[in-house]
């Protein structure tokens, strides 16, 4: 599929990047019948594709969203979590708790819903330049096409953004970028409905190698890390694993792990998802909470068309919205990532079967877009207070490593 329009007139609203956080934004925007302009760079709208696609159902549901034919892949039921050496542990419920999407689907699926809302939408369309112009004018330039005006740009080109630079904002800290690498492998062994995902220096240092089943013999095997060359330390797992699968195909991508940025307003400007640090720093996971503040950010921009006077109050309304639903968890995750992945292949070896007897707990507490509760129940676990000063030591060693 190949969604183009020509470019026609100024916007009153303008979306960099039709990915979830922009196509949300423009739909949400839409719905209080202002004009949009949305703007993405490449020919055709998720390509190319870079996410593993696993969403939890209740974030679907937040997303306003169910599972739908034209963009699911599989039901899973929990996670299985391999520690450097020993026994995996299980967290797993009765009945599925995510989706795994097929990712370019999803954002084509969300880019057609924009457009039956009457959005624009512009491929091979990059926004290069934001300008303020005057009191209530904004200008952004198209690569190679010239200038556009609008009332407000919402900035949703994903990690990596320049734009909020130039509307005077500080960016997330693009050094806290991880290379990702995934294959999409063919002729597996037989695969359940859980998600893997493998932790220690061997496989993922920094991070952690993930493999999604996509179907019953096809798995989705990917890894981001600190350290090491993301392509050896795949093809080792794969070997290991799959021996023999067949790669069918190869996505690389940049998981984000920085955490939010301090503000995400300026006049005339916000941002959200990736290019905001939206994103779960445990897991780089960021289609929930990025397609769920690119909603707000929407509503605020559309509403701050609509008030030309409390401009200024809506956008920066969109700032206490979105912190108020993920902040305190994102801080907790920010805690976990920080404490987590420094650890020594020793210390992950002994912790793994130290929260085995939790597992229950954990189960009951967990949810995977707001881990807040599970991260504040490990740490104060006292038969997990005994690893505190191997933790303590781990993390030490690893800022100087
Ligand atoms: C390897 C990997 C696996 C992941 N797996 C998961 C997962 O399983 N679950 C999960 O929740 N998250 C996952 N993520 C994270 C998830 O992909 C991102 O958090 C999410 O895509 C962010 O959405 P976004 O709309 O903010 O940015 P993006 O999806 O990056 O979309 C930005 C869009 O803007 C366009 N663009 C960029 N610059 C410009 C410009 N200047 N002008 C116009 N257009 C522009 C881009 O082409 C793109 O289409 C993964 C990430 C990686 C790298």
């Amino acid at each position: 599929m190949r969604l183009v329009c020509s470019l026609t007139s100024d916007y009153d609203v303008i979306v960099a990047g039709a990915g979830v956080a922009g196509c949300m934004a423009a739909i949400e925007a839409s719905k209080q019948g202002v004009r949009i302009g949305l703007f993405e760079e490449h020919p055709q709208v998720g390509v190319p594709s870079h996410c593993s696609g696993v969403v939890s159902l209740s974030g679907l549901k937040l997303l306003g969203m169910t599972s739908n034919q034209a963009f699911d892949q599989r039901l899973i039921r929990g996670a299985r979590f391999f520690p450097p050496t020993g026994s995996p542990i299980e967290i797993t419920r009765p009945e599925p708790v995510a989706l795994i999407i097929n990712r370019m689907k999803f954002d084509q699926y969300l880019a057609k819903n924009a457009i039956n809302n009457g959005v624009e939408l512009h491929t091979k369309s990059r926004i290069t330049k934001f300008e303020k112009t005057s009191d209530q004018e904004i200008q952004v330039t198209i690569q190679n096409q010239g200038v556009v005006g609008a009332k407000v740009l919402i900035d949703a080109s994903g990690a990596g953004s320049r734009l909020p630079t130039q509307a005077g904002l500080k960016p997330p800290d693009w050094s806290q970028i991880l290379p990702g690498l995934q294959y999409e492998l063919i002729g597996t062994d037989r695969q359940d409905d859980l998600v893997n995902l493998y932790f220690g220096s061997k496989r993922a240092p920094g991070f952690f190698a993930w493999s999604i089943p996509t179907g019953d013999h096809s798995v989705r095997a990917g890894l981001a890390t600190s350290k090491g060359n993301v392509r050896t330390l795949l093809d080792q797992l794969v070997k290991e694993r799959w021996p023999k699968s067949k790669i069918d195909a190869t996505k690389s991508g940049s998981v984000l792990v920085s955490g939010p940025v301090d503000r995400c307003w300026s006049p005339g400007f916000i941002f959200a998802g990736d290019a905001a640090g939206q994103v779960k720093q445990t897991t780089g996971g960021g289609i929930v909470i990025g397609g769920y503040c690119g909603m707000l950010a929407g509503k605020a921009a559309a509403s701050a068309v609509k008030n030309p006077r409390r401009a200024d109050q809506f956008l920066e309304t969109y700032d206490h919205e979105w912190r108020e639903k993920f902040s305190s968890d994102l801080k907790k995750m920010g805690i976990g990532r920080r404490l987590f992945f420094g650890l020594s292949d020793a210390t992950l070896d002994k912790l793994f079967p130290a929260l085995e007897p939790l597992l229950g707990e954990i189960t009951d507490v967990a949810d995977m877009d707001f881990q807040g509760t599970v991260i504040t129940k490990l740490l104060a676990n006292r038969k997990l207070a005994s690893l505190i000063p191997r933790i303590a030591a781990d993390n030490i060693r690893s800022l100087f490593s």
